[in-house]
Formats: C-alpha cells, sequence, structure tokens
C-alpha cells in the first residue's frame, strides 16, 4: 500500500507526508473515519513512508529493504492488532496467529470492514473483540529494539472493540511510550474508546471520499464504464467499499441473468442433455451464490 492507492485524500496525505517530513511524527495518533473512506489504507501508506529509508516527495520508494518488506507486510518493526474470534480447538488466541490470514485480506484489497475480515477467518456471526491479552503481545514487541534502527510501528485496527483490559494497559504505553514508537489507531467509531485514549492521541479526522475519486479508481483499476462508474460512486456516497459491493453485484445479476434466461430456452426446447449440463453447473456454484441465484430467479 502505497499513498498513491489510496482513494482520494490528498490533504490527510500531504499532512502525514508533511509530518514525516519535518521529523514531527505524533507518538501515537487516531486515524477516525467511517467504513470505506480510507482511513487503514492511509494508515498502512503512511507507516510504509514512515519507515522507508529513501522516502519521496509524494511517496515511499518501493525499493528499498523496508519497502521490499512492506509489500509482504513482513516488515519486523511493523505490528498489527485487530480484533479476532479465539479458537481453543486451533490453539488460536492472539492477533499472531491470524496474521496469515490478516495479511492475505489486507495484500488482496486494503479497503475492507468487520464483516469481510470475519468472513476471512471463517467467523461470521462471532463477536470479534481484542482481547486483554493483547495487551501484553503490543507492550513485549515494542519493548524489543527495532530490528531496522528505524521506527517502531504499531497499528491498531478498531481500538473501540479493545477489551477493557487491554485498553488500559494500552493507556500505560500509551502515557509512557517506549522509545521510537508510533501507534496508529483506525477508528470507526471513535466514540466508543476510551476518553482517556483519546486525549492521548493526536485525532485525524478522515471525510467521505470524493465521488469524482471513486469514478475515476472504478474506471481505471476495475474497467468500469464511465456511465456506470459514476452512477455507483454517486451511490457509494464516499464509501468504496459499497463502491465495490455494487460493481460485484452488477456482475452477479448479469450472470444470473444469463443463467436465468438460458435455463428458460432450453426448457421451451426440451433440450434435456444441455438442461443437465446446465444444472452441473449451477451445482458448481457454491451455497450462498445459489441462495441468491434462487432469491433471482423468484424476483
Ligand atoms: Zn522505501
Amino acid at each position: 500500500m502505497f499513498f498513491k492507492d489510496v482513494i482520494g485524500q490528498q490533504a490527510i496525505k500531504d499532512r502525514l507526508i508533511q509530518e514525516v517530513s519535518e521529523g514531527r511524527i505524533p507518538h501515537a495518533q487516531l486515524l477516525c473515519g467511517s467504513e470505506g473512506v480510507g482511513a487503514f489504507p492511509l494508515a498502512l501508506a503512511y507507516a510504509r513512508y514512515i519507515s522507508c529509508s529513501n522516502p519521496g516527495q509524494t511517496d515511499a520508494c518501493g525499493v528499498c529493504p523496508s519497502c521490499v518488506k512492506y509489500n509482504k507486510l513482513v516488515h519486523p518493526d511493523l505490528h498489527f492488532a485487530f480484533p479476532i474470534v479465539k479458537n481453543a480447538k486451533r490453539k488460536r488466541e492472539l492477533c499472531d496467529d491470524y496474521i496469515v490470514e490478516w495479511r492475505q485480506l489486507v495484500l488482496n484489497n486494503p479497503y475492507f470492514n468487520l464483516n469481510h475480515w470475519l468472513n476471512e477467518i471463517e467467523a461470521e456471526n462471532s463477536q470479534a473483540i481484542i482481547y486483554a491479552k493483547e495487551s501484553d503481545e503490543i507492550t513485549k514487541k515494542l519493548s524489543l529494539k527495532s530490528s531496522e534502527g528505524g521506527y517502531k510501528i504499531s497499528i491498531i485496527w478498531l481500538p473501540e472493540k479493545m477489551h477493557p483490559v487491554c485498553a488500559n494497559k494500552l493507556l500505560k504505553l500509551l502515557e509512557e511510550p517506549p522509545k521510537k514508537t508510533v501507534f496508529l489507531l483506525v477508528s470507526e467509531v471513535p466514540e466508543m474508546i476510551l476518553p482517556t485514549i483519546l486525549s492521548r492521541t493526536q485525532r485525524i479526522n478522515i471525510r467521505k471520499i470524493d465521488e469524482a475519486c471513486i469514478a475515476e479508481t472504478l474506471q481505471s483499476r476495475y474497467g468500469t464504464l464511465q456511465a456506470d462508474s459514476l452512477s455507483i460512486a454517486h451511490l457509494a456516497n464516499g464509501n468504496f467499499i459499497k463502491a465495490l459491493e455494487a460493481i460485484h453485484l452488477n456482475e452477479e445479476n448479469q450472470l444470473f441473468f444469463d443463467l436465468f434466461v438460458s435455463l428458460m430456452r432450453l426448457s421451451y426446447q426440451r433440450k434435456i442433455r444441455e438442461m443437465k449440463l446446465w444444472s452441473d453447473q449451477v451445482a458448481s456454484m457454491g451455497r450462498e451464490k445459489q441462495k441468491n441465484f434462487l432469491g433471482y430467479c423468484q424476483r
């Protein structure tokens, strides 16, 4: 994730870059923004920029040893905390036990929400939190000397999901931060965070993404037609996740339409063999998609 990959939000990018170039990086920042505005991608691009050993005026270099590690999110001084669901059977109790899935999701598309994450770890309908034990992990990781001599960066996604015990320990860290550490808290509901934590972070409010930026991204990265991209961007109301869902829905609707039409035609023509092929195709689609398809046919 580079600044150039963050959709819109130019004013905030400029501000973050300026902080780094003037050497006054606050030790704790709270990036607040509703779902899909890109608070997390911004935090990630910012972390990369801070760690880059040869940053340009607008973005990280992309080729230094730090950037290379950021490409796979394996930089030893970059740490993540995020809500999880404990799984005693599979001995998964800490964020790092889920780090493989986390990297996969983030690298695939850093614009995601809690539902996407829970789907990724097959924990739909569960209550995900950042457990008390995680605070010890954060403390432990940040008390180590930075392995590359630069900043140690801890990105905490959805700090509002922290267990109170975890939040209180984090508070202590924020009060007496270890040297050369940067906390980036990425929140969708800052009202749910302890006021004592809020008062120790520098807050950055991230607004909706410009419609024009969303439309342009849909065209350049997803090949959406201009007219479609404008109407999708308008409906998305500054939320890029919503825009992506709309594209996905468009594609799915097209598939369902084609399937429905072909089934009707084959039935009128009594083409039994082709109908059997048709049913094989639908049978291989996966349960959720089949349910959506049935819903579509009913409509
Ligand atoms: Zn670099």
